[in-house]
């Protein structure tokens, strides 16, 4: 049952009994513009990750004052079914009385100490016994930190430079990572980004999605988003995964799954047990958190041993291990049994096969592939004919039609990422009732996008 929203207060005179001050918007209106102009004021953009800015699909963002399973409620009191869900990171919905509660329980004991706690090795145990290739598991605070983390331990233990990354993977804000790739063949790095300098990127080469490319033994290792999920959703076509295994062992670099969405998401083992291999390192993140920030690496023993305080390859993090971020993550994998996967398998193919209905009902040409319990989105000319296998495939997604679609369905009352090559993420809040309001409020989206 959805709790009644708290009403938001007049700073200098709130009139809720409920207030919290410091949980309080304290914005004297309740308006999204109003709060999202107040906020470009002191946040560049208005947002702390760049994507929620609505630039890609114009507009002004919703200002989230709270979420519960499948719904976020805005400032106004809109209330929207979430396919969103934090990027993924929140896997059993919003609010899950589970990680409440978890969160509550912990946060009198109080909430980082900076000294070892019992819960860091229980998520470590949770994770290595779950996930095979993960025989230790290292705990730090986002993906990001987890693939930076990933690319020097790499470095550290072969004495190599070289890191060979995928066209369309995305690995969160890491310099020698932040790479654009040249067209259809593997080529060194340009910076992606303004403020990467050549030299971040010199040893870094960006190959094409799903064809295994020839390595030499200049190359520390090889990082692939097993189940591509920034590029739209890509599947890894048969044998990439095992090509790219056999490769990185002929010429002794390492293979770094970046499991930071597939993790705990396509199934406790992720990406590596669904496609049967077993990497010598992986990141993760999102899930792992229950909605907190997190990441962690894992993997061999020997090669975790590499990482101080052993090893040579430094790593440290004043927050690593948080007794919040570790209580909720605990708390989500906990819930988090076969069944609840088949489940939301089922519910991922409804989710891909409404939305298609719906689109081809209005000539609409769209395609929703689905891995999983992961849906992805192309609409234009990458979802004519066969589905994308690679980036520039999933580039000719027609953007402009993407942003009519995303409003169309917002005022309809649903959330999608306001960018085009994000997934639709579905969890434990999506149940067969919600999933019925969605179809209908996609319906008439699509019907909007026709007029
Ligand atoms: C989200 C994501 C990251 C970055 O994780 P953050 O916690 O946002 O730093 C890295 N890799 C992949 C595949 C991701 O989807």
């Amino acid at each position: 049952m959805a709790a009644t929203p708290i009403p938001y207060c007049d700073e200098t005179a709130c009139r809720a009994a409920a207030c919290v001050p410091t949980l309080c918007t304290g914005a004297g209106v309740r308006s999204n513009t109003s709060l999202y102009e107040r906020s470009t004021r002191v946040i560049p953009g208005g947002v702390n990750s760049s994507i929620r800015a609505f630039k890609a699909v114009g507009g002004s963002p919703y200002i989230v004052s709270r979420a519960d399973g499948a719904h976020v409620w805005d400032v106004e009191g809109n209330r929207y079914v979430d396919l969103v869900q934090s990027y993924g990171a929140v896997i059993l919905g919003h609010a899950h009385p589970a990680v409440t509660a978890a969160l509550r329980a912990t946060a009198p004991d109080g909430t980082s100490y900076g000294a070892p706690t019992p819960r860091e090795m229980k998520l470590a145990e949770a994770i290595s016994s779950r996930v095979a290739s993960c025989e230790q598991v290292r705990l730090m605070n986002s993906g990001t930190e987890a693939t930076s983390t990933a690319v020097r331990l790499a470095r550290g233990a072969t004495g190599r430079k070289r890191i060979v990354i995928f066209d369309g993977n995305f690995h969160g804000a890491t310099d020698a990572l932040l790479a654009a790739g040249g067209s259809g063949v593997a080529t060194l790095g340009l910076p992606g980004t303004a403020g990467v300098p050549d030299e971040a990127v010199a040893n870094t080469i960006v190959a094409p999605y799903n064809v295994v490319p020839t390595l030499d033994d200049r190359v520390a290792a090889v990082i692939v988003e097993p189940v591509a999920a920034n590029m739209g959703v890509v599947a890894p076509t048969q044998g990439f995964l095992q090509g790219l295994r056999r490769e990185c062992d002929r010429v002794g670099a390492l293979l770094v799954f970046d499991e930071v969405i597939t993790g705990f998401r396509l199934g406790p083992g992720g990406a590596q047990e669904k496609y049967d291999v077993r990497p010598d390192l992986t990141c993760f993140g999102k899930v792992i958190g229950g909605g907190l920030p997190i990441g962690a690496v894992g993997g061999r023993r020997d090669l975790m041993a590499t990482l101080s305080p052993i090893g040579k390859v430094f790593h440290a993090g004043t927050l690593a291990g948080n007794p919040m971020a570790t209580a909720a993550g605990l708390a989500a994998l906990n819930e988090l049994t076969d069944d609840v996967y088949m489940e939301l398998a089922a519910r991922a193919r409804r989710l891909s096969s409404m939305m298609r209905d719906a689109c081809a009902a209005v000539g609409v040409p769209a395609q929703f592939p689905v891995v999983g319990t992961l849906v992805g989105m192309f609409v234009g000319d990458a979802a004519r004919g066969a589905l994308p296998v690679n980036f520039d495939d999933a580039k000719k997604t027609d953007e402009a039609l993407y942003a009519k679609l995303f409003h169309a369905m917002l005022t309809e009352g649903v959330a999608l990422a306001p960018g085009a090559y994000e997934a639709l993420f579905v969890g434990l809040g999506h149940n067969d009732d919600v999933l019925g309001d969605l179809a209908e409020r996609v319906h008439r989206a699509a019907i909007r996008l026709e007029a």
